[in-house]
């Protein structure tokens, strides 16, 4: 097969495109994802709440409690199959006046109608037994154990790999520029490293999706991309609260939660700012003071003073509200799966088992889906020293010295660890810190930078001033500012 031949192509590497890949690799079939960025994820899928979502938020019978519910089931096997943290903490939606606890009853009822395991109401006073630091005025909250939170880069990354360990490609710092059609049939993709061929593309760009889709001749949604600004706190914070907790929703959205991360820090967010360019990822004086707000509504005594980082992630809301996955009958081939909005995370196995089943019952003339009996489902995530026990530790750098040496005092990051995330894949600073939490504590990378970059410069055999945070221009070094030049005379 000449190389850039495959079966199928996927445009964009989040939790969308791995999880299909990952699906996909269950059959001997030729994949490629193809991603625009240096390091995964990227996209939404790197900044967002997190919560794998109970499912009681969507109308019974729609698309998306469909996925939600299903997905959500998934999460609960995957993350041991994969080997990724999930806190499995469960949510509560807290009501502030009797006309909010009618809309609990709703939401009650959807989730009962939905199958969420488990969902109940219970008293403010019950709520605050569980969790001493929510507001007194919370008269009453809809509890959903099965819902929790994911470490989101730990997700992308096991599916992408255990894709990539069954055969799939991935091909970083390309972008798609176009379709190759011919007489309504998909041929492939032309991009800025050249074309890739396949009869099968599916679109999962995101953001972006709406543009790749109308390449494709359908423009029946449009995204509207929706700013959500967040408080990241430091882990000291861990146990203030043990749950996810949301405010009543309203008609802009789910509103400012309140949560703790797998890790155990403290997370404020999201506003829902809708925007012109999908790819504004800054925060804003405004939408932070909108965070602290509705945090300190929810948790009147929220520990600010303790946070550590702010940021911003862009949904890629569609004008119908809806997910946009649709096979098309012109060109022939061509997927979206498109627009994958909250709860995307939560839903995107679901989704992924879907697309492949579809794909296979209605596409098998354009590609043969033999079973891949060399399926291997598990994978395992590189050691994570900082949640060891000593004696682990002390047999891990027996066997591998590079794991006695600290490289991020905040979050106890090994040499062993960084030099492991290299091996994976990982060109960057914050490639790096995705894989292994090096630069994710307190002092947000000013201590193990120099260090991680370093190791990078030296694993992969380039010089220290190409090392970039996160790929194209972004250098951390721009030049010498002292140079010794020996006088040989
Ligand atoms: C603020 C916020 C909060 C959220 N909270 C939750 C939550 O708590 N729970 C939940 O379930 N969901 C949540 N979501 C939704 C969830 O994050 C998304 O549904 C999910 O991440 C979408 O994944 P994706 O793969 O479709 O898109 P992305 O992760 O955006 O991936 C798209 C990829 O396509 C690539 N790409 C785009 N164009 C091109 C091109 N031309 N060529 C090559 N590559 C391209 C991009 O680089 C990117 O990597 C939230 C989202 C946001 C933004």
């Amino acid at each position: 097969m000449p190389q850039n031949k495959f079966d199928v192509v996927i445009i964009g590497g989040g939790v969308i495109g791995a999880s299909i890949a990952r699906e996909l690799s269950r059959f001997k079939i030729n994949i490629a994802v193809i991603d625009k960025a240096s390091e995964l994820p990227s996209g939404a899928s790197r900044a967002n709440s997190s919560m794998i979502h109970g499912g009681f938020d969507d109308k019974p019978g729609s698309v998306k409690a469909k996925f939600c519910v299903k997905g959500n089931a998934m999460y609960h096997v995957l993350k041991d199959e994969l080997d990724f943290h999930v806190d499995e903490c469960g949510s509560y939606v807290c009501a502030f006046s009797q006309k909010e606890i009618e809309h609990l009853e709703k939401l009650l009822g959807y989730g009962k109608a939905n199958g969420v395991p488990g969902v109940e109401i219970i008293t403010g006073d019950k709520l605050r037994e569980r969790e001493p630091n929510v507001s007194p005025e919370i008269i009453a909250a809809l509890w959903s154990p099965s819902a929790g939170i994911v470490n989101n880069f730990e997700a992308v990354a096991a599916f992408m790999e255990s894709a990539q360990i069954n055969g799939a490609k991935l091909f970083l710092e390309t972008q798609v520029t176009g379709l190759i059609i011919n007489n309504d049939e998909i041929l492939g993709v032309h991009t800025n490293h050249g074309d890739f061929l396949a009869p099968i593309v599916i679109n999962a760009a995101g953001v972006h999706s709406a543009e790749v889709s109308s390449w494709a001749g359908d423009t029946s949604f449009k995204i509207i991309p929706t700013r959500g600004e967040y408080f990241l706190l430091d882990r000291t914070t861990k146990g203030f609260i043990h749950s996810f907790l949301f405010a009543c929703p309203s008609d802009a959205g789910k509103g400012i939660t309140v949560a703790q991360t797998a890790e155990g820090n403290l997370l404020a967010g999201p506003t829902a700012t809708p925007q012109e360019d999908p790819e504004d990822h800054a925060t804003t004086p405004e939408g932070l003071d909108e965070v602290l707000r509705g945090a300190r509504r929810l948790v009147p005594n929220f520990p600010v003073n303790l946070n550590i980082t702010t940021f911003a992630g862009v949904r890629a809301n569609t004008d119908t509200g809806d997910f946009a996955i649709k096979l098309l009958d012109k060109p022939r081939g061509f997927m979206n799966v498109a627009g994958i909005k909250s709860p995307g995370f939560t839903s995107a196995p679901a989704i992924a088992e879907y697309v492949s089943g579809l794909l296979k019952q209605e596409l098998a003339d354009r590609v043969e889906f033999k079973v891949n009996e060399k399926f291997v489902p598990e994978r395992k995530h590189i050691p994570r020293f900082l949640f060891m026990s000593n004696q682990e530790r002390a047999e891990l750098a027996k066997k591998d010295p590079a794991y006695a040496q600290i490289v991020c005092r905040c979050e106890t990051v090994t040499e062993g660890q960084v030099i492991e995330a290299i091996r994976r894949g990982a060109r960057t600073v914050s490639a790096v810190k995705m894989w292994t939490r090096a630069g994710t504590g307190r002092c947000q990378s000013g201590f193990c930078c120099p260090r991680v970059a370093e190791i990078l410069s030296r694993e992969l055999n380039i010089p220290l001033d190409q090392v970039t945070r996160h790929g194209g221009e972004s250098r951390l070094l721009v030049g010498k500012t002292k140079e010794f030049i020996l006088n040989k005379d």
